[in-house]
This record gives C-alpha cells, structure tokens and sequence, in this order.
C-alpha cells in the first residue's frame, strides 16, 4: 500500500516543467541550440531551402556524406559508419548511417516535414485590375485565410526561362527588396464582411499579392501597369509571363525568426511546424552519427504533409521503400554465389520510427478546444501523441501500448529529458494527421513525436526553446540507445 504522503509522487502522473528542472548550464545549451534553429528558420522556407541546406551540411568535411544514387551506380560495398544522402526530386531528402547489423534488426527512422502552409503563385498570376497590378495564389495546406492579409510576404522558389535555364526567385528577404502584401477591408467598409464566419470572410480568391501600380504609358496594350510589371521581371530574370508557367513560387511571411516574450523564452518566426522537428532531428542525427550504431538509421525529411502527402516527394510516394532496397543490394556480399537477398518487407516489420510533427499546445485564451488532461503544453517537453487523426480516431495509425512503452521508457532512463503526453483537442474539435501512418503502412512501428506550437499554421507560429531544445534530447536518445 503506497503511504498517503506517497500518494502523489508515486500514484500522480504530471507534467514536468523544463525550466524546473534544469540548471545554469542547461539553460545555456536551450539558449545556444535555438540561436542555431532561428538562422535554420531564415535560411529555410521552402521544402526546396530545407533540402539545399540538409545537402550542403552532410557534404562538408566533418560530415561528409556519400550520395546513394552515386554509390548505387558504381555498385559501391556498403559497409557499417557508413554516410548516405538520398534526395527525392529536389524536395524530400533522406540521410543514412549504416549500422553494425545492416538491415538485419530494422532502422531506426525519425521523419519529419520541410513543407509548411504557404500562398503558391498561380501558373499565369499576373493580372491587372482599375491599374492596380496583382499576384494571384493559390493556398497551400490548411490556413486561416483572414491570417495571411496584411502582412509582409517575400516571394521564394525557382522558375525555367524558354531556353531551359533555372532562375531562382528571392524577393523579400533582404533589407532592401521590396516585399508583398495582400491589402485588407478597412474597418469602417467591413460591416458586410463582419457578419461572415471567419472561414468565409476572406475568399481564396482575393488573396493577391499587390505588385505595382505604375504604367507604362509607351505602350500599345490595354494592361499598363502589368506591362511595367513584366518587364521589371524581364529586365531582372530573363523570364516572360509564359515562363510562370514552368515554376514553383511560394509567398511566405517576409518576417525574421525572432525572440517572443520579455523572457525570451519564445522563438517566433514562419513554417516551425514542422520544421522545427525537422532541425531537432538533424542535428540529432548529425550529433549521433558519430559514433557506429548497430542498427542502421535514417533522418527523413518528407515533402508534402501539409496537402496529406500525396505526390513524388510526399510521404505517401514509396521512398522509404525504394531507398531501403537500394541499401539492401549494396550490403549483399559481393561474391554472387553467396548473395543472400534481404527482404525488405522484414526489414520493416523490424523498424522503428518517431513521425517527428509538432502538437497543439494548450492555449489558455482558447481553452474550450483543448481537453486539459491530454493537451500538450508549452515547456512541458517533446509531446509524444500516440494517435491524431479526427472523430473517431478516423485516419490515424495508433500507435500500439507496446512501443509507446518502448519510446516512453527510453526518455524517462535519461534523467534530462523532459516529455509529455499529448492529445491535439477536444475529440469533435477539429482533427488533422501527420506522415505517421504512412511509415505504419509499411509494417514499421511508429510514434508521433515533436514540438507543441501555438498559433500553428499562421504566419508566425510560437514554441517553447525548452522544448526544442528538449525534442533534440529526445531524439538523439532515440537515435543512440533505443
Ligand atoms: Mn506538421
Ligand atoms: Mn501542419
């Protein structure tokens, strides 16, 4: 019998509050690890950005990763410490340690994704209305329209000119360029609008981006403005209008990461979910990839998870798949006559993988959505969530009780890792789902793991640099000692 004064340390589960439990040192570690994920979170917001970034890093000299697809090509021998980087058409990429056991016992994989909600430019966006010249979009992923309006935007992504060259876009980064924004209704003319729900209220249709306003009086055609316009653009790109056709160009808040709170103890800035899981986990992976694990492991990086993964670069497409039966064929022994075949569908049977997405964090100006036992909370550590998905757990891959206890067991051996356990809302609140039961489908066991966000989904969303710091604890413990 638990004595009564034992009640509650032995009996009670309850968060734990990071800044708690840590000392002066780890308060430095938490500050020094987000000054490197804000720079993260400038220099990355696109999945394209993302991918340029995880390549450089594994090609300098300490990292030094080998290209799979090159390695396959020469039919190069595969053997354990070995580094492997695999990009999927330009935005997913995977990175690959080989481990002592090969594909023998499974991988271990941490996925996140580098695709955040965004406004993507139509195929022909220009267009020109009472001489004012516009950008029309098209919304990417789930977003509350009313949140994108009024606020700075900078322009990202590449397009191809008619002979076949790529042009890079970056307009609205630096100090000096020019930046977006798609005007609003003024208070005094929105009594009609007031009455709309706020899903409503802001048609997709009207978010374009305002991009000039001078015409150019020298010419016959009817569109001035959008004359002046393009031929800014051809003047700087080489391109045409018709070359919009051929190009991938997304808005994105023009805002810096920044410190939130008098405390400091906020990083704000655009596309944190999930890219905050998707840095955690790298650096996760790069500081475990040091020493030779014996199982063999996996940091990936999906694309498209904010449109349900669909796509060659999404989730749903078999990477996964395709990059473990390349790796599979380099570890064969290369005496033929020995060659024994390895089975990837095993392989995966023996897996394990944390879907690496951010969670709800309880927001006490909007409580009614949340369930207060089972919400993530801010500074409360990487929020493990067994299931998502919506009303009846409609669409999730539910974890199973044996591997949350696997995963659980593993952070709570290391004294410093602080994690909690975490619903997205109320059950009939809303919904939404991450890449994990795509790495379920394939037979592997997975968790969804990551970083509680408020305001996800917005223009600036806000984390805890305690938890952040937290889930790269957590994460490297996954990666070494699972
Ligand atoms: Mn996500
Ligand atoms: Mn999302």
């Amino acid at each position: 019998m638990v004595e009564n004064k034992d009640i509650k340390d032995v009996l009670f589960y309850e968060r734990k509050n990071v800044w708690k439990e840590i000392n002066e040192e780890q308060v430095t570690s938490i500050n020094q690890f987000s000054e490197g994920y804000k720079k993260f979170l400038d220099q990355c917001k696109t999945e394209r950005e993302c991918v340029k970034y995880i390549h450089n890093l594994c090609l300098t000299k300490e990292n030094s990763f080998i290209s799979l697809k090159s390695a396959y090509k020469n039919r190069q021998q595969l053997h354990p410490g070995d580094k492997l980087y695999y990009i999927e058409h330009n935005k997913a990429i995977i990175l690959i340690t080989i481990g002592k056991e090969g594909l023998s016992q499974g991988v271990k994989i941490i996925g996140s994704h580098i695709d955040a909600p965004r406004l993507d430019l139509k195929p022909l966006p220009i267009f020109e209305d009472t001489e004012l010249g516009f950008l029309k979009t098209h919304y990417y992923g789930g977003i509350r329209k009313y949140q994108w309006v009024s606020v700075p935007l900078a322009l990202h992504g590449i397009i191809y000119k008619a002979d076949g060259t790529e042009v890079e876009i970056n307009i609205g980064e630096s100090e000096t360029d020019p930046i977006f924004v798609i005007p609003d209704l003024l208070p005094h003319l929105s009594a009609e609008q007031n009455k709309l729900p706020l899903k409503d209220a802001i048609p997709g249709e009207s978010l374009n981006l305002l991009t000039g306003s001078v015409p150019n009086v020298d010419t016959e055609v009817t569109d001035k403005v959008k004359a002046t316009i393009l031929q800014l653009l051809n003047n700087k790109y080489g391109i045409t209008e018709k070359d919009f056709i051929n190009a991938e160009i997304e808005a994105v808040p023009a805002m810096k990461a920044r410190d939130v709170g008098i405390d400091k103890s906020f990083v704000g800035g655009y596309g944190q979910d999930d890219r905050v899981c998707a840095y955690t986990s790298l650096m996760a992976f790069f500081d475990a990839s040091n020493i030779i694990n014996d199982k063999t492991c996996y940091c990936y990086f999906s694309d498209k998870e904010e449109i349900g993964s669909y796509g060659n670069t999404g989730a749903q497409c078999d990477t996964l798949t395709y990059v473990t039966e390349l790796i599979a064929e380099l570890l064969a022994p290369s005496d033929k006559n020995d060659k024994q075949s390895i089975n990837v569908k095993n392989v995966f049977r023996e897996s394990v993988m944390l879907s690496a997405d951010v969670a709800a964090a309880f927001d006490p100006n909007h409580k009614t959505v949340f369930e207060a036992n089972n919400a993530a909370y801010i500074n409360r550590g990487i929020a493990l969530s067994k299931y998502n998905g919506a009303g009846g757990k409609g669409g999730t891959s539910d974890a199973n009780a044996e591997f949350v206890n696997a995963v659980t067991k593993l952070f709570d051996q290391s004294d410093d890792i602080v994690w909690q356990i975490a619903e997205l809302g109320k059950i009939d609140a809303g919904g939404g789902g991450t890449i994990s039961k795509f790495g379920a489908h394939l037979g592997i066991n997975v968790l969804d793991a990551g970083v509680p966000v408020l305001s996800m989904h917005s223009p600036y969303e806000i984390t805890s640099k305690a938890d952040i710091y937290m889930t790269y604890k957590a994460f490297k413990a996954f990666y070494e000692n699972l």
